[in-house]
């Protein structure tokens, strides 16, 4: 079975791509290289375009026909909720006409399976305990409605003609599963902190005056390990001919808050830290916490990675 994989020169991608081939499948990855590296995921094919170029409908289809692609995987896309406030046209063209070519293709050449990377992002500012899948989705952001749409889009094509879709809501990722592989990104919190440290400069905490116990952010971080583990059992819950659309929370169930990510941080570099605190980031839910039933009863997958695994493997 050949997987057709999106966006995997990219920090998640290259480990869903690594993952995928230690289970024995084979792999096409579909990177345009603006923010992935192919260096990544050096043995690995890799073609090189614009998913969101009119051309690549055509492009994707020739690839599915030569390459006998059975199940696609699409991790590609932009994922910067600032830069699609800023540019929110162009973040629906990079992440939904990205979807339409690969739809299109995916028709056409009759493959029928697709995991799909969506966000937590969908859920916006979710007043709850913990955010289970039925919760309504109202993103507040170019970012997050783009994820919607395209989980809108695939449902439409299941119930059209028959795709089997997998989408999987990403909670906060983070850590590495090799070492060549970390998050180059620095647009996360942990990533930061720890660039903050090599720069010899304070991180800076985005409110410390939020309803949680300690006055900061509470988010579910999932280790990109135990993330890219979810592609693969989502692929083979796609071969069950009484699954055909489905969408999972993709976290731990537990929270950390931005303090004690830091404190984490701190005591794996046994360095103290003082973070500096600023405003409240605009957009930002004081808590988000995956319900992880369902993911657990459908998939049977589980997070086996803590706060303290992701962190020691980010370092
Ligand atoms: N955060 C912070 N300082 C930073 C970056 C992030 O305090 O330099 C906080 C942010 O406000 C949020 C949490 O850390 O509460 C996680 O933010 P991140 O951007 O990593 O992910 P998000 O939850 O926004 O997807």
């Amino acid at each position: 079975m050949t997987v057709l994989l999106t966006g995997g020169a990219g920090y998640i991608g290259a480990h869903v791509a690594r993952l995928l081939k230690e289970r024995d499948f084979d792999v096409v990855v579909v990177d345009d290289l603006t923010t992935g590296d192919s260096e990544r995921i050096a043995g690995t094919d890799v073609v090189s375009f614009d998913l969101s170029a009119d051309a690549a409908a055509n492009d994707l289809s020739q690839i599915m026909k030569s390459r006998d692609i059975t199940s696609v995987v699409h991790v590609a896309g932009k994922k910067q909720v600032g830069e699609s406030v800023n540019n929110p046209t162009w973040y629906y063209r990079q992440n939904v006409h990205s979807m339409t070519n690969l739809l299109t293709a995916m028709q056409v050449n009759c493959v029928e399976r697709l995991v799909f990377s969506s966000s937590a992002a969908v859920y916006g500012m979710p007043d709850v305990e913990e955010v289970d899948e039925r919760v309504e989705c109202s993103p507040i952001n170019p970012y997050g409605q783009s994820k919607l749409v395209c989980e809108w889009m695939s449902r439409n094509a299941a119930l059209a003609w028959g795709l089997r879709v997998a989408n999987l809501r990403y909670f906060n990722v983070a850590g590495s599963g090799w070492s060549e592989l970390k998050d180059p990104s620095a647009l996360n919190l942990i990533p930061i902190v720890l660039k903050s440290l090599v720069e010899h400069r304070q991180p800076v905490v985005f409110g410390s005056n939020y309803p949680t116990p300690d006055g900061t952010c509470i988010r579910d971080y999932v280790h990109v390990l135990d993330l890219a583990a979810a592609h693969i059992d989502a692929l083979e819950y796609l071969d069950r001919p009484d699954r055909s659309y489905d969408t999972f929370n993709v976290g731990t169930g537990t929270g950390a808050s931005v303090y004690e990510v830091v404190n984490t941080i701190s005591s794996h570099v046994g360095r103290k830290i003082q973070p500096v605190v600023d405003g409240r980031r605009a957009g930002d839910p004081a808590r988000l916490i995956a319900n992880v039933a369902r993911i657990q009863n459908e998939l049977g997958w589980k997070a086996s990675y803590g706060l303290s695994e992701i962190i020691s493997s980010a370092i």
